[in-house]
């Protein structure tokens, strides 16, 4: 069923309320057919301005927000988004090319990020320390940072705004959040009425769908305490630098290029089963996509053999349309990308297995064997439904593979010995592992993240989201005042 726009979005940016702006305007398009789904509106570097001061006003009200009032609000947005289900995934499903049960995830993802974080603000808040003073009570206490600016990315947008969004909001910040203009209505203006219709307070939330000029604005504004920032390694490298500049607290989650190793004694029906989700799931477009697939030479043909028979089976079309494995890249720049990496690769020596093909946006699954790590399919992020085969004949060679990339998003590890692999597991540099599993995973109560380039090792998720979100203070208590000696 198609699901109507809202007016409010053709002339309206949501600054803590829905605000008329005269800024420009830009289309939100389908990817699958290039076709105008709205006509939305883009922030200025002055709407930033406006929107960090609405902010600022509206955010100590909110901190001092007794925490059972916060949960409710939390729980209620997570009672929202389930009832509005079939909308969003609509617009999931036409605005970002996403196949239904892809959709359907990241919704559900979204509730539990909504109530795990309505059930950080009951948590401690602090610690009481002794003293070494008679008299003296200390005590440290986690506060908001003020205002989170969070940037996001198009390719699983709900969730990865609002893993952000929720818990910086449930510690008491208030939160602009720029989305990508390619997935503002999914990763923003509907965020933004899920919010208010759960009763948020005037002021504390901001969408502002922009380019990079606007989130250069969000970095740069003194009154935005924090960067949530999810996106490219190049990008976060540069607001690193720029929070670095102004000692702001930044959270830099960034790309990957995630190895699957699968060892000699590996069930390769379940590796190739977990190597075919992994590296094809939403076209590929995953910062934990199995981009390398790093295989031991005594199993390597059988496993190309059957992660190609696997790819061979997978259909490609418009998930809006039909059932289909794969939906469109997110536009035919991205799909051109892709297949730029891969001729190259295969004008180096590496040879098409399956797929291989472009069609406009839309891109097979593609298996490629003979990968060597000099290969751009190999050596870089590849965010497209491709999987390069390269073997390997030790596990010290595996590891050493693993390790010779500068990202260190995710990896997995099949073998039939659990011990062997997680002893592998512990000399990879890598942020997320998974034994017997693929890399693409994401629970919402384990903390997750990267090491390298892939972040600043800033973590989401469970117990992490009360670090990541406040900052801290010490408060000490004398009961009389103190005779110094002068
Ligand atoms: P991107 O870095 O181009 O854009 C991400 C966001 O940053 C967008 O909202 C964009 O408008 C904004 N942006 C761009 N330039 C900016 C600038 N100079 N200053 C401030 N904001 C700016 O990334 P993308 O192409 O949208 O997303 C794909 C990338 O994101 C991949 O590299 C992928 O691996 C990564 N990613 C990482 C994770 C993770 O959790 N580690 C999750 C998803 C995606």
């Amino acid at each position: 069923m198609e699901h109507p726009t809202n007016p409010a979005w053709q002339d309206h940016l949501f600054m803590g309320g829905w605000q008329i702006t005269d800024g420009p305007g830009f289309n939100a398009v389908e990817p699958a057919t290039g076709q105008q789904l709205a006509r939305l509106k883009e922030a200025t570097p002055q709407d930033v301005a406006d929107a960090a001061h609405i902010a600022g006003k509206a955010q100590p009200a909110w901190a001092s927000l007794p925490f059972d009032q916060k949960a409710r609000i939390l729980r209620k947005a997570a009672e929202l988004l389930e009832s509005r289900a079939n909308e969003i995934n609509y617009w999931n499903t036409r605005e970002c090319g996403s196949i239904g049960p892809k959709a359907e995830w990241e919704l559900q993802a979204t509730c539990e990020q909504a109530l795990m974080s309505a059930a950080l603000p009951m948590q401690p808040h602090g610690e009481i320390f002794p003293s070494n003073m008679p008299g003296r009570r200390n005590y440290w206490k986690r506060v908001p940072v003020g205002t989170v600016g969070v940037i996001a990315p198009w390719n699983f947008p709900i969730l990865l705004s609002m893993r952000s969004v929720f818990p910086a909001l449930a510690m008491g910040n208030a939160v602009i959040l720029k989305p990508d203009p390619k997935s503002a209505i999914c990763g923003g203006l509907l965020m933004a009425e899920i919010l208010q219709a759960a009763g948020l307070p005037e002021g504390v939330f901001h969408v502002l769908p922009g380019g990079p000029d606007v989130g250069e604005a969000l970095v740069n504004h003194p009154d935005v305490g924090m960067i949530s920032f999810t996106g490219s390694t190049a990008v976060g490298k540069k607001i690193g630098e720029t929070c670095g500049r102004m000692l702001k607290k930044s959270a830099l989650e960034l790309g990957g290029n995630n190895a699957m190793v699968i060892l000699d004694d590996a069930d390769l029906n379940a590796a190739t089963s977990s190597a075919a989700w992994g590296a094809f799931l939403h076209q590929g477009q995953i910062c934990m996509q199995a981009g390398r697939h790093l295989v031991h030479e005594s199993v390597a043909d059988a496993y190309i053999e059957q992660l190609a028979a696997r790819a061979k089976n997978l259909v490609t079309g418009n998930p809006w349309k039909d059932q289909v494995h794969l939906g469109p890249l997110i536009n035919e720049q991205q799909a051109l990308k892709v297949e730029q990496m891969v001729n190259q690769s295969v004008a180096m020596g590496a040879r098409i297995v399956a797929g291989g093909k472009r069609n406009g946006a839309f891109f097979e699954a593609t298996v490629i064997a003979g990968a060597t790590p000099d290969m751009p399919i190999f050596s870089e992020e590849i965010f497209g439904p491709v999987a390069p085969v390269m073997t390997f004949r030790s596990d010290q060679e595996a590891i050493e593979l693993v390790n010779a990339s500068p990202y260190g998003l995710a990896a997995a590890i099949h073998s039939a010995s659990t011990g062997r692999a997680q002893a592998i597991a512990d000399q990879l540099h890598v942020g997320m592992i998974h034994v017997n599993d693929q890399t693409v995973n994401n629970e919402f109560q384990v903390p997750f993240g990267g090491m390298g380039s892939s972040g600043n090792s800033g973590r989401f998720g469970g117990p992490a989201n009360l670090e990541e979100f406040t900052t801290s203070q010490w408060v000490s208590v004398m009961e009389q005042g103190i005779q110094y000696p002068f």
